[in-house]
C-alpha cells in the first residue's frame, strides 16, 4: 500500500454486516479504483482498536445485541472519537446512526449510551418499519433522490446541531414518533448517516462519490465521469418498487 492510498475502513463487520452494509466500503473502493485512484478496505475486527487516521469509515447496522455490542467496544477506544474531531468523512448506517447519538432505547426500552457525535436521540417507535425508503437529499451538490431498504423498531429525534440527510417521499426513516417532520437519516460535520440499506452506495453512486470527495479533499466534480453498468438499472429497478409497494 503506497502512502496515497485511499484507506478505507470498515468498522466490526462480524456485528455490523447482518444487512450487508459491508458492500458501501466495497462500492467507494470499486469507485476509486476505476478512476485509478488507489483505495484499500482496512477491516476492523472487535478485536482491533480503531485506528484513527483512515481516511474514510463506514459503519453497518445490526440487531439490538450486535448493536450493544458494537456501541461498547467503539466507546473502548479514541481511534474514531479523533477521526471525527479532524474531520474524516464517516457513513453509520441504522444502527451505527443511533449508537453515535447521544443514547438510544432499545427494543426493551433499556438506555443506552451513544457516543455524543451526532445531537440525535433514539427511541422505539412501537412497530418494526420494514421496506423501501426514497427520500430527497439536504445535502448542497446532491441531486439525484436517495433509495434505499429500511429494516429497523429505533425512531431518531434530531436536535438542533443535526440536520436530516434526506426529506421523505416513501417510507419511514427516522420514524412516526419523532416530531421532526418525515426525514431521513442526519448530517453532521463530517458524519453522514442514514436509516438505509440496500448497500445505500450502491443504489446511490453520487452520495458514494460525495463521501470520496470529502475523503480527498476535492470537489466532487473534480471526480472524473464513471459510469457502471447494472447501477443505473439496479436505481431504476428500486425506484420502480418504491412506488409499487403496498401501504406506500
Ligand atoms: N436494532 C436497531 C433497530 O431495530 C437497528 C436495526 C438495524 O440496524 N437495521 O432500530
Amino acid at each position: 500500500m503506497s502512502e496515497s492510498t485511499l484507506r478505507i475502513g470498515v468498522l466490526y463487520p462480524e456485528v455490523l454486516g447482518t444487512y450487508g452494509d459491508t458492500g458501501n466500503a466495497v462500492v467507494l473502493c470499486e469507485r476509486a479504483r476505476r478512476r485509478g485512484i488507489d483505495a484499500d478496505i482496512i477491516s476492523v475486527d472487535l478485536d482491533t482498536c480503531v485506528p484513527e487516521d483512515l481516511d474514510l469509515y463506514t459503519l453497518g447496522g445490526g440487531e439490538d445485541t450486535a448493536q450493544a455490542l458494537a456501541a461498547r467496544k467503539m466507546s473502548d477506544g479514541t481511534g474514531l472519537k479523533r477521526a471525527v474531531e479532524r474531520g474524516a468523512p464517516i457513513l453509520a448506517i441504522c444502527a451505527s446512526l443511533q449508537v453515535l447519538g447521544q443514547w438510544y432505547e432499545d427494543a426493551n426500552a433499556v438506555r443506552v449510551p451513544g457516543l455524543g457525535f451526532l445531537d440525535v436521540t433514539t427511541a422505539p417507535q412501537g412497530s418494526r418499519t420494514i421496506g423501501e425508503i426514497l427520500t430527497t437529499p439536504r445535502i448542497d451538490g446532491l441531486t439525484d433522490l436517495l433509495t434505499g431498504f429500511e429494516n429497523h423498531g429505533g425512531a431518531t429525534t434530531c436536535g438542533p446541531d443535526a440536520t436530516p440527510l434526506g426529506t421523505v417521499i416513501r417510507g419511514t426513516g427516522n420514524g412516526v414518533n419523532t416530531g421532526d417532520g418525515a426525514c431521513d437519516g442526519v448530517h453532521q460535520g463530517s458524519i453522514i448517516a442514514t436509516y438505509m440499506h440496500g448497500p445505500v452506495l450502491a443504489r446511490n453512486p453520487q452520495l458514494a462519490d460525495y463521501l470520496l470527495s470529502q475523503a480527498m479533499g476535492i470537489a466532487m466534480t473534480d471526480l472524473s465521469e464513471l459510469t457502471v453498468p447494472g447501477v443505473q438499472r439496479l436505481r431504476e429497478e428500486r425506484l420502480q418498487a418504491v412506488h409499487s409497494e403496498v401501504g406506500n
